[in-house]
């Protein structure tokens, strides 16, 4: 069947009575070449890390046009799709892959490791997905936070907006707290990008695909991870206002002109703003301060 025809996927949500919907982001893939290359590029890179079996985790199957590209390269394929209307649909098109394993849930709801722990037991993983675009943050935040030290890498397609910011340096005006979250965990690569025309139905935007190639051992030595997000959430909750005031309301225990000399203490300017801060500075910062929280 070919998961990428107009017609054939028409007559088969509306021979199991659904449709795209669009409160779950549901903009399917129609252009083959895309699924294809999308697969490719994660099972290269997965290959050329992992010399064990090949596994891969997709959020959002919908009618299965990137699944069936991973069940032809992967050894085991794993999806969790929040669309009940969607099952019985999966249960036809993937009825010839028996690498396949299908889950009816909300991914932002499952408790990921031991997800992974069922699914995969120790065998590496990559994430390979076409993210519904209302909750791409949460989802990626959450593959790192909750499962990031288990993934090989996430090969996703999100906004180009979003795929600009992943991408982003300090010195550019994309940069944001994400940018820095993300670039803790890994390296972000801009592969290509996709065309509204290549979707049913076309969304608004054009698309992008990005790889997050996981660090094995962070290049990054952090004290207190949970110390590291608070300064970087609290350097961008106010933009306009300079590192020193903009921590200075997040991180409330410690003074302000404590702040400002660790700052100084870090080798920054005390006038610099947050969104001029690497990850290895809020690093840096996020040590002191944590160091200066346990005194
Ligand atoms: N992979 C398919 C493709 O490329 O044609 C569909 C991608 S579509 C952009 C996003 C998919 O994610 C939809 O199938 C949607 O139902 C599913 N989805 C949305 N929210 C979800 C959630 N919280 N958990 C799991 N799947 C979700």
């Amino acid at each position: 069947m070919n998961l990428c025809n107009i017609k054939t996927v028409k007559s088969l949500l509306a021979r199991y009575s659904t449709d795209t919907k669009k409160g779950f982001g549901q903009n399917f893939l129609i252009n083959p070449s895309v699924p294809f290359d999308i697969a490719e590029e994660s099972f290269n890179y997965h290959s050329s890390v992992c010399q064990e079996s090949a596994c891969v985790l997709e959020i959002g199957p919908g009618v299965g046009a990137l699944t069936s590209e991973l069940c032809g390269r992967y050894e085991k394929v794993v999806a969790v799709e929040i669309d009940r209307s969607l099952i019985p649909v999966l249960g036809e098109t993937m009825a010839d892959y028996d690498n396949f394993t299908l889950v009816n849930e909300d991914f932002l709801k499952l408790k990921l490791d031991s997800f992974l722990d069922e699914h995969f037991g120790n065998a590496p993983v990559s994430v390979c997905a076409n993210l519904p675009y209302y909750i791409t943050t949460p989802i990626l935040m959450k593959l790192l936070e909750d499962g990031g030290g288990r993934f090989a890498s996430i090969t996703v397609m999100v906004q180009k907006e979003v795929a600009m910011r992943l991408c982003a340096t300090e010195k550019d005006s994309d940069y944001g707290a994400i940018t820095a979250s993300v670039n803790y965990y890994g390296k972000v690569k801009r592969l290509f990008d996709v065309q509204p025309s290549s979707f049913l139905p076309a969304p608004n935007v054009t698309s992008t695909v990005i790889r997050i190639e996981l660090y094995r051992d962070k290049p990054y030595s952090v004290k207190d991870e949970k110390t590291l997000f608070d300064v970087i959430a609290g350097a961008f909750a106010q933009r306009r206002k300079t590192l020193l005031n903009s921590l200075s309301s997040s991180i409330s225990y410690i003074p302000k002109a404590r702040i400002g000399e660790i700052i100084t203490e870090c080798g920054f300017d005390i006038s610099i703003r947050g969104e001029r801060l690497s990850i290895a500075d809020f690093c840096t910062l996020a040590n002191k301060i944590y160091e200066e929280k346990a005194k």
